[in-house]
């Protein structure tokens, strides 16, 4: 069946311009930045699919928006227009906006999480894995098998698994676990949604043994779209009243807004625990600023006052879900292995099976990632080992994820059909020669995060 793509539900009324660099310009290019991509100037990209967060297009009415924000320090309108949005739906008794969610994220660990606690989730992200490192606590990630399983069909790849939580309390003791989580979409996992059903057993375990449960909301609008579209008995439901459902029986959320709010920056906390809610208000004006603006500009609030709204509206996630699953038809026909089902804001291609003559320790993602540079100025993100491979903190030894993943993560209204036939292109000719396809071996890497400023060089 030839993929079909869905007509924007908007037009364009202001472009950026792009330019394709040369081949000899990109090779320079990815040699000076030690073959990171994160290292890359963005002129010299066409297409950027690095992340989509804060890469969005905003709309009309957010830049209407910004031109009404009020810059007062304390109690601005723009702070009581973000209040009646947050309120409404995700319905909290204390909210913070943050400059973005890894601020959130901070914020809540140096509030929650003490040395040798532990933090289960479906999985964590690689930033709030590393505020919780950071902290002297230990992210642990109890998702469904079937997520890493790239062929399984399963509606609800980002599912916690409740046998695995429940045994993980046992032995554990709740007295560690200062809060749970979970990852709406679950974006370390392939994007893959998290059931309604999933998400109140979740809660129900957590609080049976009086722990807390938190929700890192990023994507909760696509999220909210795939349980309309997946479980039974949400169908007639709007986004928003299932987005409600959802957060109505948590403790609380952090959130980047840089995704499902479609603004540039911005980050959100919540939280209906008084007690909570003073250590989280302490450390925010210590590190962000005062509550009514969390290190964000007045306009900013605004911009996502309405973005928070824009994400649920059901018109864009139908366009923003039917084009993932046109690029993921389109690679499909051309033979690239990927997570499937496609979910909702990236493709996440099968490095690993594209590339089995490449071992972990010689990061399978990062060679297709640099390779998708060369052939077409495309960035990509590796989401394998040299973002998550880490030693054992009793053995030493080296632990590998276990899928080596590259992300295509699409921008929310930026790119149309002809740059997805484009990107489908590049990315199959790539496959048609990955046998001659190198691993990399570090020059540098930091300690926490090391995805980002690594510099690298090829075997
Ligand atoms: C992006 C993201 C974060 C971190 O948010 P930033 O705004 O990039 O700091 C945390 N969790 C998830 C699931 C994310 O996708």
């Amino acid at each position: 069946m030839t993929p079909t793509y869905p007509p924007e539900p908007f037009r364009i009324k202001m472009v950026e311009p792009i330019r394709l660099p040369a081949p000899a310009e990109r090779r320079a290019a990815l040699a000076a930045a030690g073959y990171n991509l994160f290292a890359l100037k963005a002129e010299d990209i066409f297409i950027d699919l690095l992340t989509d967060s804060g890469t969005g297009a905003m709309s009309q009415h957010q830049w209407a928006a910004m031109m009404e924000g009020d810059e007062s320090y304390a109690g601005a309108r723009s702070y009581i227009r973000l209040k009646a949005a947050v309120q409404d739906i995700f319905g909290f008794k204390h909210f913070f906006p943050t400059h973005q969610g890894r601020a959130a994220e901070n914020i809540l660990s140096a509030a929650l999480v003490r040395p040798g606690n532990s933090i289960p989730s479906n999985m964590h992200f690689d930033t709030t894995d590393a505020n919780i490192r950071a902290r002297g606590g230990r992210p642990v990630n109890l998702v469904i098998d079937e997520a890493s399983d790239p062929a399984s069909l399963h509606p609800f790849k980002g599912n916690l698994d409740l046998a695995k939580l429940q045994a993980f309390i046992e032995k554990t003791g709740p007295e560690n676990i200062p809060f749970g989580l979970i990852t709406v979409t679950n974006n370390a996992g392939g994007g893959q949604p998290v059931s309604m059903a999933n998400i109140h057993a979740v809660a129900d375990l957590y609080h049976a043994h009086g722990i807390p449960f938190y929700i890192d909301a990023a994507r909760y609008a696509e999220n909210a779209y795939f349980i309309k579209l997946r479980e039974p008995g949400y169908a007639e439901k709007s986004t928003l009243e299932i987005a409600r459902e959802m957060f109505s029986v948590a403790d609380g959320f952090c959130m980047s807004a840089k995704k499902d709010a479609i603004v540039n920056i911005g980050g959100l906390l919540a939280t209906n625990d008084d007690a909570v809610a003073e250590r989280l208000r302490n450390e925010l004006i210590l590190r962000e600023g005062f509550v009514s603006y969390g290190g964000l500009a007045g306009r900013d609030l605004d911009a996502m006052a309405v973005g928070l709204y824009e994400g649920l509206d059901e018109s864009y996630l139908a366009y923003r879900l039917s084009q993932t699953a046109y690029l993921a038809a389109c690679l499909k026909e051309l033979g690239v292995p990927m997570i499937e089902p496609p979910g909702g804001h990236a493709i996440y291609i099968d490095a690993g099976a594209i590339l089995p003559h490449i071992p972990h320790g010689e990061f399978p993602g990062q060679s297709l990632a640099v390779e998708m540079y060369y052939e077409g100025a495309i960035r990509a993100c590796e989401i394998g080992s040299v973002m998550f491979a880490h030693p054992d903190p009793e053995s030493g030894a080296m632990i590998y994820p276990r899928l080596e993943l590259v992300r295509l993560a699409i921008p929310r209204r930026v790119y149309t059909q002809s740059h997805f036939d484009y990107l489908a292109e590049c990315i199959g000719r790539i496959v048609q020669r990955a046998d001659s396809l190198k691993g990399y071996r570090f020059t540098y890497a930091p300690e926490l995060l090391r995805h980002f400023t690594a510099r690298f060089e090829p075997l």
